[in-house]
Parts: structure tokens; C-alpha cells; sequence
């Protein structure tokens, strides 16, 4: 790794106008919750950075894995955390007479800095953690786990429990099945008979 604080862009190897930067370091380094972020794993920020004296923009491309788990099938699994990434740099306002902490935590976006290097440590941190999903699914269509025996619904053959409330797709494969041959009026009455059921209120 090397550099000791990968997200402290230093300002003298900053071209006047855009340059490409690659700010490559660990959640550690971050402070991140070592449960939903591997403190070993990886944290890239490559950034655009547009100069124009003591102003800077920077924005590009900010990636991390979190560790998180299914809400439906309570499985773990990774999933890539990306954002894009902005902020604006400048030295301190001097009429300002709130510290640098307060006003960076007000104008949220703009980051001051001491002529020397701009610290993007805390800004990247707070929107790691913002995006991580409050309600991770493992995938779109997660069967989730079965309520009466707890069988992961995603398996075959998970379990042979009866399901209180049909899915649709379920409730086709089930009239294809159907023992008896049945005509087609019926058969649509039915139906119609079990949408009610499943409109009924949880
Ligand atoms: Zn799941
Ligand atoms: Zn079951």
C-alpha cells in the first residue's frame, strides 16, 4: 500500500486545469464498519480534477464491496458499492469565523483545504456509508425463506409446505396442473375466484 493517508490528495502534483488522479486505499484507512466492509478490501476513487488556482473540482468514480445480508433468505453476500463522487475544494473563507469543521459539515460538498492538500477521508467515508443499501436483497427475485419450515425457497424441491398466499406465477404453473380437464369458463372463473383470495389485506 504505502501512503499512509490514500484519500489526502497532496495539491503540488495538480496540474492547473484536468487531470486524471487514482486514489487507491482500504476501508481501514476509512474508519468503515469492519462488519459491512472488508477492512482488507478495497476502496478506489478516480477522480477528475479540474484546477483553477486554489479551486478545485474533483469528481469521478467511487468504488467499494460491502458485506451484507439478504433480507428475504438471510444469506450473505458482497455487492459492489459505487457511486459518483464530487466535491469542491477551496481554501477557507477568512471572513468565516466558524472553524473549518463546522463549515464542512454545513455546505455539505465542499471541502477546505490548507493550500497544502485537499482531505477527502471523511467525505468519502460518510458516502460510503449512506450508500450502502438499507434493505439488501440478495437478487431481484429472491424466493426468501419458507415462513412455516424455513427452507431457503431459492433451493429445489425446498420443501413441500403449502404457500397461504400464491404467487402468480405460481398459480399458472398450478391450473396447467390441474387433475381434471376442465373447461375454459370454469377455469376462468376460478381463477378469478383465487385472485380474490390473494387481494384480500395481510
Ligand atoms: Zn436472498
Ligand atoms: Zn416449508
Amino acid at each position: 500500500m504505502g501512503a499512509k493517508d490514500p484519500f489526502v490528495l497532496p495539491l503540488s502534483v495538480l496540474e492547473e486545469g484536468e487531470s486524471h488522479r487514482e486514489l487507491i486505499g482500504t476501508p481501514a484507512d476509512l474508519d468503515l464498519d469492519p462488519e459491512v466492509f472488508d477492512p482488507n478490501g478495497r476502496v478506489s476513487f478516480r477522480p477528475t480534477v479540474y484546477k483553477m488556482g486554489a479551486k478545485l473540482e474533483i469528481r469521478g468514480p467511487l468504488v467499494a464491496r460491502a458485506r451484507l445480508k439478504c433480507g428475504r433468505c438471510l444469506k450473505e453476500f458482497e455487492a459492489p458499492v459505487e457511486t459518483e463522487f464530487r466535491v469542491f475544494a477551496e481554501p477557507p473563507d477568512s471572513r468565516d469565523p466558524r472553524g473549518n469543521k463546522e463549515v464542512r459539515e454545513d455546505d455539505l460538498g465542499i471541502v477546505y483545504h490548507d493550500g497544502q492538500s485537499v482531505d477527502l477521508t471523511e467525505d468519502i467515508r460518510q458516502v460510503l456509508v449512506i450508500e450502502v443499501p438499507w434493505h439488501p436483497v440478495c437478487r431481484p427475485d429472491c424466493q426468501g425463506l419458507c415462513p412455516r419450515c424455513g427452507a431457503d425457497r431459492n433451493e429445489e424441491d425446498a420443501c413441500t409446505c403449502p404457500r397461504d398466499r400464491v404467487d402468480p406465477r405460481w398459480q399458472a404453473l398450478m391450473d396447467h396442473k390441474a387433475p381434471e380437464s376442465k373447461t375454459p369458463e370454469s377455469k376462468a372463473s376460478e381463477s378469478i375466484d383465487s385472485k380474490s383470495e390473494d387481494s384480500e389485506p395481510e
